[in-house]
């Protein structure tokens, strides 16, 4: 089969890659994402974080955003993190949203690539889902009613993106204080909240795509060739063990337990402290 055409000619400018982190987790997770690949694509990064960071603003300017968010792991601080994301998404005037966490690394040239498929103003809502099956859900419509509502959503974990033309749509329920608002309707996390506004509110499917992935799969199935076809990549713990992508790369484990700084020195072997790569 061929190759799909772009439908536009978008370039990582066009994307507004939002990074979901917190002041805890600056030391352990955001610099490994800082030198690897936000390194380069720091035009295109928002880091959105709970706190004051000199070192940060020192490497990332005004690309680190305090949201005054709380630092805790509630669903109420998760919400108010992902509404000011959506509402610096809108003030940037850019094509595509992409939103990741801090344990994501992402292959933004094949993201570029990958979202160059669709016209950012038709209604795109791209990622993977997170359960096998919708999500079945209470809406609270006031005096007391409730309603079931089932839909889908992309996983948080493993990124997903919404074009600008969704983006806008959505901005009844998601810009401002509304977010934090739909989020309490349904009581969800953020990246459902985000699902129950496209699928249930708006009637847009979610499009699915296998190129990004979370550490709630199998990493070790994806395989060392195909690594630079993938849009994101993550690791983590499943069930006490470690779940990383199997790669025999520049660095061992031991001094590389997320495999991040092997996977950037395969897609950039220029990188200064990659290993030299002998040529033949
Ligand atoms: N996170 C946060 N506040 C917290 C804890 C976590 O903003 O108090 C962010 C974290 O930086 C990451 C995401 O939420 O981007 C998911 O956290 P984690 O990977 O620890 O948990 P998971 O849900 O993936 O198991
Ligand atoms: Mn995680």
């Amino acid at each position: 089969a061929a190759e799909a055409l772009p439908a536009e000619n978008i370039s990582a400018d066009d994307i507004f890659i939002a990074v979901k982190t917190t002041k805890k987790f600056h030391q352990s997770r955001l610099n490994l994402l800082l030198d690897t690949w936000i390194s380069r694509s720091m035009q295109q990064t928002y880091i959105f974080t709970d706190g004051e960071d000199e070192e940060l603003k020192k490497r990332i300017g005004s690309h680190a955003i305090n949201t005054n968010c709380s630092a805790a792991h509630s669903r109420q601080a998760l919400s108010c993190k992902m509404a000011v994301e959506y509402d610096k998404f809108i003030e940037s005037g850019k094509k595509w949203f992409c939103h990741v966490d801090d344990d994501n690394y992402v292959n933004v040239r094949t993201l570029v690539m990958h979202l160059s498929q669709f016209p950012h103003t038709q209604d795109m809502y791209i990622g993977k889902p997170s359960l096998d099956r919708p999500i079945e859900a209470t809406e609270r419509l006031g005096d007391n009613k409730m309603k079931p509502v089932n839909f889908w959503f992309a996983t948080g974990g493993a990124g997903f993106c919404v074009s600008r033309g969704l983006a806008l749509k959505m901005s009844p329920w998601a810009s401002g204080g509304h977010f934090m608002n739909t989020a309490e309707k349904i009581r969800l996390p953020d990246d459902c909240t985000i699902g129950y506004i496209i699928e249930s509110v708006l009637g847009v499917p979610l499009t699915r795509s296998n190129l990004f992935h979370s550490h709630l799969e199998n990493l070790q199935q994806v395989s060392r060739s195909e690594i630079n076809k993938q849009i994101t990549l993550s690791y983590g713990m499943f069930e006490n063990k470690s779940n990383i992508i199997n790669l025999k790369g520049a660095f061992p484990v031991e001094e590389d337990p997320s495999r991040f700084k092997s996977v950037h020195c395969l897609l950039y072997p220029d990188t200064p402290w990659c290993p030299l790569q002998v040529a033949f």
